[in-house]
């Protein structure tokens, strides 16, 4: 399939360049417009050249299908289109609307001339992977934008409008619309007047203050992003820029090729690659047919009720939220309208925005109010029993064809879905705390779910701006399964000689948003304390007793009771030590005859590490993941692990699961029978997930 199109119009070549849908740079793609850039040199019909993106788009950088393959090496790279438009003799216009993205703005930096539209978006996103745009693009974008702005844009990754950089140099021509037609315009205007051409690379980067800005920018990453080198790296290639082009290409290339082998820039690029592959299901190809959803119903209007309802509003889908009492209902309400009215003081929100979004709130106690939703999730109490008698109302009372959704965060979804007559419709949806703010949604595969129904679920994933990860029905399913393990190594420690301080900034110190401690206390003791009981009655002989059972018959449920592990002074959030705690601690070791030892911060960290990570191991041999990185992703998006370490099952197959297991071994405990084996052969977690695809 041929990628470029080669015009000439009124003696301007213009080299039209399309790859739906955002016009990256495959193999194909660069080869063809190699081609055509020399034959544009060569047609004597030509005297100036006009790189177009099709489609509405310029270009968004390099082709992802492409990594992992030999053509994203296989020449012309992008290095060679970049010289072949920056020697070439006739002007060479870029002509930019839409989005122009790393590897696609480089080239465009290296065009003599850019015509763009206002509303496109430029940017240089490579730092998000942990990387520098290495193809000249930080020395030529300070050329061009002066040193402040391209700290600013490489630093932060983010595009920038057009219309921000319209009296840099970067844009010699900003226009309303029709980029093509005015570029062609531009160019045989700059043939007209006959000036040599001006090529980025000998340009002077004329900056009195850059040392005092690049150590600016220094301090500002040290602070804010201490554990990744990316951003120091792009400054330093960024101050080279007042080097003659040359040199500061090698700083350029040298920064380039150590962040690749960065364990920080490895991790980002397993969460990138691994955030795509959770959308894909074996089983379920991308040709499944899929239901509208237009509308929605949230059963329950708590904590998460509100939250999930907020979601939806958000996407501009109506929801009616039922309860089962008014009072219940009217706190449901105000929790939204009050979710809005802080986004409105913060300005993230305009009054309009808000109130077209409450519009499209419907509250209600009545059944039949909801009957015609396309999807119903429900969000009432952990309870099978009132889960039960709520999927069997929904079964009565819903139109055929809709969703039947729950967002239990541990229970049995089978057994809710075999309440209904209709298994195949019914699904897990379970979203994080608070539901509005997390990215994460684990959607819970139950034994009859069809296709079409899972299908659906992970396209509303994505109007919902979710990051959809599906699990299989287990108790707690991937991340709460996983938690429950890494919570009873909290407590085990703690029971063992380690303080709740002590935990919690072993925890933190390796990168977790939160200590476990801290955690239990933000999400609510007695929520643990409610699964335990469950799964005593449902287990018996599992674990009889727990400090953590102890401190919850005192009342002190966490943060919302002003006690938890800690102590919460009214209107300080800051956690302190608490004395209740130690004597509690203290008698309950005493009682269980344990002498109490000092533990190191490395042992705190690798048991509460490699708990989830045996855990992990469980969950993929049963299958309730389909690959480790699903897992990662779980950990990332929903549970606070600290990104630059890629997650859970990376951070293990980059310590070595040989290791992993031997440590384990130390402590006494059993390595996870898929470990045993991986750590046996040598291999890593991420061969399973090539065995799943
Ligand atoms: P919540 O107690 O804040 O809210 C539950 C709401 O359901 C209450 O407003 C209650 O009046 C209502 N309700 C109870 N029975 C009802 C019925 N029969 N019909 C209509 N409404 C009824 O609880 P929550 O924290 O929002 O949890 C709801 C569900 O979400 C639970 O299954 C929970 O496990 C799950 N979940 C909670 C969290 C969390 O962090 N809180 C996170 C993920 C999932």
């Amino acid at each position: 399939m041929s990628h470029v199109d080669y015009t000439v119009q009124d003696s301007i070549a213009v080299i039209a360049f399309g790859n739906p849908p955002v016009n990256s740079l495959s193999y194909a793609v660069r080869a063809e417009i190699a081609a055509a850039l020399d034959y544009a040199v060569a047609d004597p019909q030509a005297r100036a050249v006009v790189l177009y993106g099709k489609g509405g788009v310029f270009c968004a950088g390099a082709d992802i299908r492409e990594f992992g393959t030999s053509d994203v090496r296989r020449p012309p790279s992008l290095w060679h289109l970049i010289g072949a438009a920056e020697s070439c003799e006739k002007p060479v216009v870029a002509a930019i609307e839409g989005i122009c993205l790393g590897g696609g703005l480089e080239i465009a930096l290296a065009c003599h001339y850019r015509v763009v539209a206002a509303d496109a978006r430029l940017g240089l996103p490579e730092v998000k992977l942990g990387l520098l745009p290495g193809a000249g693009g930080t020395q030529r974008l300070p050329r061009l934008v002066g040193v402040e702005t391209a700290l600013n844009m490489i630093l932060s990754g983010e595009p920038v409008p057009a219309s921000l950089l319209a009296r840099t140099a970067l844009i010699d021509c900003l226009v309303e619309s029709d980029v093509l037609a005015k570029a062609v315009q531009f160019a045989s205007q700059v043939v007209a007047r006959g000036e040599p051409v001006p090529r980025t690379r000998e340009r002077r980067l004329n900056e009195p203050n850059l040392a005092a800005l690049c150590q600016f920018a220094r301090n500002t990453v040290r602070a804010t992003a201490p554990n990744y080198p990316a951003p120091l790296r792009c400054i330093d290639a960024i101050e080279a820029a007042a080097k003659p082009f040359d040199a500061g290409i090698e700083v350029e290339a040298a920064s380039f090729l150590a962040l690749l082998e960065s364990s920080q820039s490895q991790a980002l690029r397993h969460i990138f690659f691994s955030e795509r592959a959770a959308a894909r299901i074996a089983d379920v190809p991308e040709s499944t047919p899929v239901r509208d959803i237009e509308s929605a119903a949230v059963i329950g209007a708590g904590t998460m009720g509100a939250g999930i309802a907020i979601c939806f509003l958000n996407a501009g889908l109506p929801v009616t939220l039922l309860e089962s009492k008014q009072d219940a209902l009217d706190r449901g309400i105000s929790r939204v309208a009050e979710a809005y009215e802080s986004q409105v003081r913060k300005k993230k929100l305009t009054p309009d925005q808000r109130d077209q979004r409450m519009a499209l709130l419907s509250p209600t106690l009545s059944y039949s109010a909801i009957a015609h939703a396309d999807i119903v999730i429900e969000a009432v109490f952990e309870d099978m029993s009132v889960k039960e008698k709520v999927f069997a109302t929904l079964d009565e009372v819903m139109k055929p064809g809709a969703i039947l959704a729950t967002n239990t965060s541990t229970l049995d979804v089978n057994q809710i879905a075999k309440v209904t007559r209709r298994p195949q419709d019914v699904i897990g949806t379970h979203f994080f705390s608070p539901a509005n703010v997390m990215k994460l949604l684990e959607v819970v595969r139950g034994s009859a779910t069809s296709k079409e129904v899972l299908a659906s679920t992970m396209k509303l994933a994505k109007t919902l701006r979710k990051t959809a990860v599906v699990a299989g029905v287990c108790d707690g399913f991937i991340g709460n399964r996983m938690i429950g393990q890494y919570s009873r190594q909290a407590l085990t420690l703690l029971e063992e000689g380690s303080s709740p301080q002590q935990i919690d900034a072993a925890a933190e110190a390796f990168g977790f948003a939160m200590g476990p401690f801290r955690m239990f206390d933000l999400a609510g003791n007695d929520i643990g304390w409610q699964i335990r009981k469950r799964q005593r009655i449902e287990h018996p002989g599992l674990e009889q007793s727990s400090v953590a059972d102890d401190l919850c018959e005192l009342g002190r449920f966490g943060q919302k009771t002003q006690g938890g592990w800690y102590d919460y002074r009214a209107g300080d959030r800051t956690a302190h030590a608490s004395k209740v705690v130690e004597d509690l601690v203290a008698a309950y070791r005493v009682k269980r005859g344990i002498p109490p030892r000092d533990i190191d911060a490395q042992e705190i960290v690798d048991r509460l590490v490699y708990s989830l990570v045996n855990e992990g191991a469980r969950i993929l041999e049963e299958g309730i993941a389909a690959r480790a990185s699903d897992i990662d992703i779980v950990y990332l998006t929903g549970y606070g692990f600290p990104v630059w370490r890629g997650g859970p099952m990376f951070h293990a197959d980059r310590i070595g699961l040989f290791e992993v297991a031997r440590r384990m071994r130390q402590f006494a405990w059993t390595p996870a029978p898929l470990l045993a084996r991986l750590a046996a052969a040598g291999q890593p977690f991420n061969t399973v997930d090539k065995r799943a695809a």
